[in-house]
């Protein structure tokens, strides 16, 4: 048989490669991906080197690998199979849905067979999940600590350490103004991936017809993701010794000029299988035990890792393919163009923007809180915005910006949110320093240079009330807009519109 590695499975650890050590290696780097979307240039540049990286290790292992540049899958095998006719192959079960069909069909069109084993890139089995819940509605918390019993993280016998299974109370602080962030560790290009930016450059040409920029992210700051095992080891002891402590506290905290804040940055080497959930979460459990970090950050980044990864994983392999187009609230705006150009005089949106362009990344909070936060309150269509999550950043995969997009960010379906994530610049402003130095007034909810979080954060409510009220946890928030009078009410859906028209002109 024949080991096909998929270009997110890079790892010799597990799945077909760990238990077939004689075994051929098949693997294909199409070309075609980048015509897709209108990718980040760092994104390519990351699994394209990351897999050529692969490639050579299994190679300086002993291994024979046949690595297929080509423009599709299609054309990868097609070479293939003239080279070993009627070849078996196995890989482990693709994670974007209909992955194992397209697959399945292409190799069974050129004589061959494909054979697909579990996913070992994360710790809950499909079946796991599936006995869990009788979702949908999946919720979260409940997943969590299923996941902490079974895997005995963090718990002492039947109890979770510390007596508190969450510490969310306690991830909800911003930092002082002496605060040093931790030195936010860097990847240099070397060769490898110095010859793949090259080709990236040479063949990232635009011409999206979406993409109002042109297929052009500026200019981005210089690659600095991991892209091999080792590196991504490095990264993750870098987070463990220098930034695991902060990470509790200051995790839901934005500061313009900390892009990383104490963020693991352990997204992209998790998702391309350079690092495995159990080792990270392992890690910082030791940190602790030694006394280096105190339980909320651990339990937070275990929350993340066992909890939120896994969940939506197993959400999106239920609820697809609807997921993929739910949209529940009918919103029908488009991405405004700034998304892409970054040119808003918006500070908050400015700077998570600027981020993504620069570097292919924003931290949790400015995704949900400020770039999604900002598109459910205008009424963007979620399928548009998860479409820009796609393409913008360095960790994006289907599997994981569809239910974080559509569900957790826009509630597109109800699946798992149990409210919108909708909220007013007051969020913002107690989250952030953005709002000092904006042209907007984080006060004023309309007039002229009232903040566009304000007024669409009560036209929201009031174009969705039919929806929203009758949910008990939005009861509280209806009660204040029923203290708006007529005329309050009419001035924010006029402005409202105003806003809706200067987004789709770029000129907020
Ligand atoms: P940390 O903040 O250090 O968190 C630790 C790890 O926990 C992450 O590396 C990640 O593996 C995991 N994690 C945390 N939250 C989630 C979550 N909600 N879903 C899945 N994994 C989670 N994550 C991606 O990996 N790729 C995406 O394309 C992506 N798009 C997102 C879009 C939106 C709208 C939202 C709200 C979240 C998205 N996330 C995505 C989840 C999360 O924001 C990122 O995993 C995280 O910001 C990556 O940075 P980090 O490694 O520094 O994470």
């Amino acid at each position: 048989m024949t080991v096909l590695v998929l270009g997110d499975q890079l790892s010799r650890r597990f799945g077909p490669l760990a238990d077939r050590p004689d075994d051929r290696v098949v693997m294909i780097e199409s070309s075609g991906f980048l015509r897709r979307l209108p990718y980040h240039p760092h994104k390519p540049t990351l699994v394209f080197s990351a897999m050529r990286h692969f490639r050579d290790a299994l190679r300086e292992a002993g291994r024979t690998v046949d690595y297929y540049r080509a423009e599709t899958f299609e054309d990868g095998f097609e070479t293939h199979f003239e080279r070993h006719p009627d070849d078996d192959l196995v890989t482990m079960t693709p994670a974007s849905h209909g992955g194992t069909e397209r697959l399945r069909t292409l190799i069974e069109r050129h004589g061959g067979t494909l054979t697909t084993v579990p996913d070992e890139r994360f710790l809950c089995a499909p079946g796991t999940f599936d006995e869990w819940t009788d979702g949908p509605p999946y919720r979260h918390e409940s997943f969590y600590r299923s996941m902490r019993r079974e895997t005995g993280y963090l718990m002492d016998g039947d109890d979770p350490v510390g007596g508190e299974w969450n510490y969310d109370e306690q991830n909800r602080e911003t930092p002082p103004d002496e605060w040093e962030p931790p030195t936010v560790p860097t990847f240099e290009p070397d060769e490898t991936t110095r010859r793949v930016q090259s080709w990236v450059r040479d063949h990232h040409d635009g011409g999206y017809e979406e993409a109002p920029y042109g297929g052009d992210w500026a200019d981005p700051e210089p690659f600095r993701w991991p892209v091999t095992r080792q590196q991504a080891r490095r990264a993750l002891d870098a987070f463990v010794e220098d930034r695991l402590a902060d990470f509790g506290a200051y995790q839901d905290a934005m500061v313009e000029s900390e892009w990383a804040m104490a963020h693991s940055l352990l997204s992209t080497s998790l998702n391309l299988g350079l690092l495995g959930p159990a080792e990270v979460v392992e890690r910082a459990i030791e940190a602790y035990e030694a006394g280096d970090a105190p339980l909320h950050s651990v339990e937070g980044f275990v929350r993340q890792v066992i909890g939120w990864r896994e969940f939506v994983r197993h959400v999106y392999r239920r609820e697809m393919p609807e997921l993929a187009t739910a949209n529940q609230l009918g919103a029908s705006e488009d991405l405004p163009a700034f998304f892409w150009t970054g040119e808003t005089d918006m500070a908050c949106l400015d700077a998570a923007i600027d981020g993504v362009r620069k570097r292919g990344y924003a931290h949790h909070i400015e995704r949900l809180m400020l770039l999604s936060n900002f598109s459910l309150l205008l009424g963007v269509e979620p399928a548009q915005l998860n479409r820009w999550f796609h393409a913008g950043y360095v960790d994006a995969f289907h599997w994981v910006t569809t239910p974080n997009v559509v569900e957790m960010g826009l509630y597109g379906s109800g699946a798992f949110a149990t409210k919108p994530y909708a909220a007013s610049a007051n969020y913002v402003d107690k989250m952030s320093d953005h709002c000092s130095d904006c042209q907007y007034y984080k006060t004023k909810t309309t007039g002229e240079r009232a903040c566009p979080f304000n007024t669409l954060y009560w036209d929201f409510l009031d174009r969705n009330e039919s929806q929203l009220r009758s949910n008990h946890r939005m009861g509280l928030v209806y009660s204040h807009l029923d203290d708006k009078d007529d005329d309050q009410l009419t001035a924010i859906r006029q402005r409202a519109d105003e806003l809706r028209t200067r987004a789709a002109d770029s000129e907020l």
